[in-house]
């Protein structure tokens, strides 16, 4: 396929921002680690690095039975976790909606539903009656903003996601579940709240002991990570005193450098975060998780028609819609092969987007404009994720010889479809860290897909909360 010289050199300038400089990547690395540090000395700090009050290591020997509660996606979900000892268990779940009515109603209708679908579940699903039978220990994966204060306490900043019930503002949540629960008479105690990033590390371990760490890449991203609890100078040190060694932080690093010190913005990512919900905020985010890679492919396209290089200089209605470009379809165009005629993207364009026939020219620049987004995504997530290797180096020290040891692993646990479904992420991921921290460290470092965060990684936490009593 020729292109033409304007094309040629309009993709030549893509290609030069968003291919990323090693230096930028360097800069972006390093910077994470100061990030960090200063989220570790401070509250309130950009990368927010959050106490989880997890402090409890996965073995994969545990056993027994867990209840998850997971509020906040698109439906209700309740899970009963059998853990059944080396890194085997069994998960039971049911679904529930939550309808507008509930979502915007009173707190109290909104729990009692929510203990009245704990109810419906433990009659159906655990196989007694409902008031019957040992206390259960539920784990609640809230997925709103909470300022927790404990493992089981936590206050509601605020709602999102639809969801709008001013008189639960500033309760603590487990609180208003345990009452609601209590009310119908159940033998369940709410022990743990779970954010999605410690449930994604704690399922990950209960498989693999050695992972220290959890990421999220799907419609977000953020990560979380067992720190020494030494390292975490803001935090008060009751803890220490019962032989406490580490702690579970939710770092929020989405939001790493909303002062625009180091990432590579362009002007297509500067259009994103401006006409976004929440601009200047999450702007780590808005570079490398799904809600947003094919936003940013539909700017640079839309520049492109403007500037008459694709399409004829023609767009759609569907093109010139914010958010039309699911991320989906970044992972269906990058798996597309060019010696089968890129049927695939042809297909996306002209279906999805509403671009008849375009030419072999248009598909091409198309593809590589997808390529471009999706990789820096991966080398951004990879420059991340290695700053958090590096602050977590002690443990790859080789381990003690007279106990038959080698050098250290560690494991870390990814969920989300960016990571999941995205062609070739996990080697991008490990191809941007050989870079950074060599090829040495990247060596003693898995990535593995975590799914089941909410469930099985909140039973877990609720495990882990009755070890830290
Ligand atoms: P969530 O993060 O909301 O729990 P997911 O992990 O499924 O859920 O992430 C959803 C995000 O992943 C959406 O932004 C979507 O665009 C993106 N996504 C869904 N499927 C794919 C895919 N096949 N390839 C890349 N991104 C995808």
């Amino acid at each position: 396929t020729t292109l033409s010289q304007a094309q040629r050199t309009h993709l030549a300038q893509l290609e030069e921002r968003f291919l990323v400089p090693s230096s930028t990547l360097e800069s972006v690395y390093d910077h994470m680690q100061e990030e960090l540090q200063k989220g570790l000395e401070k509250p309130g700090q950009t990368v927010a690095m959050i106490p989880s009050y997890v402090t409890h290591r996965i073995t994969g020997e545990e056993e027994g039975e867990y209840l998850a509660m997971d509020l906040g996606g698109t439906n209700l979900r309740i899970c009963k976790v059998t853990l059944l000892g080396a890194g085997k268990l069994k998960v039971a779940q049911n679904k529930y909606s939550v309808s507008d009515a509930l979502k915007t109603g009173t707190s109290k209708e909104l729990f009692d539903y929510l203990a009245e679908c704990v109810d419906d579940f433990l009659t159906e699903r655990a196989g007694r009656g409902s008031r019957g039978g040992p206390r259960l220990d539920m784990g609640f994966t809230f997925s709103f903003p909470v300022a927790q204060t404990g493992i089981d306490k936590g206050c509601l900043v605020t709602w999102t996601k639809g969801y709008d019930i001013q008189d639960a503002v500033g309760k603590d949540i487990v609180q208003l579940l345990q009452t609601a629960i209590n009310r119908k008479h159940l033998n369940v105690r709410v022990a743990a709240i779970v954010n999605d990033t410690v449930g994604t590390l704690l399922a990950c371990a209960y498989q693999a002991p050695e992972t220290f760490c959890g990421v999220i890449l799907g419609t977000g991203t953020n990560a979380a990570y067992y720190e020494r609890l030494d390292k975490i100078t803001k935090f008060d040190r009751t803890l220490s005193d019962r032989h406490v060694r580490e702690m579970i932080l939710n770092m929020e690093w989405g939001a790493f450098d909303s002062e625009r010190h180091v990432l590579p913005f362009t002007r297509y990512d500067n259009k994103l975060d401006r006409e976004s919900i929440n601009p200047g905020k999450q702007l780590f985010e808005k570079m490398v998780s799904g809600m947003y890679l094919g936003e940013i492919v539909r700017n640079i396209l839309v520049d492109m028609v403007d500037r008459r290089l694709i399409f004829s200089g023609n767009s759609s209605p569907e093109l010139n819609h914010a958010y039309t470009l699911d991320t989906a379809y970044l992972s269906t165009i990058e798996a597309d092969m060019q010696d089968l005629g890129l049927l695939d993207t042809r297909e996306v364009l002209e279906t999805i987007l509403n671009l008849p026939s375009p030419t072999a020219a248009d598909i091409v620049i198309v593809k590589r404009v997808c390529e471009l987004v999706g990789h820096r995504s991966a080398k951004l997530a990879a420059s991340a994720l290695s700053a958090l290797i590096r602050q977590r180096q002690d443990l790859l020290a080789p381990t003690d010889p007279e106990n038959g040891g080698g050098p250290g692993k560690v494991m870390v646990g990814i969920d989300g479809s960016l990571y999941e479904f995205y062609p070739n992420y996990e080697r991008l991921l490990l191809e941007q860290m050989t870079k950074l921290i060599g090829p040495d460290i990247t060596s003693l470092v898995s990535i593995k897909l975590s799914k089941d965060g909410s469930g099985v990684g909140a039973a877990l936490t609720a495990l882990a909360a009755s070890k830290t009593r």
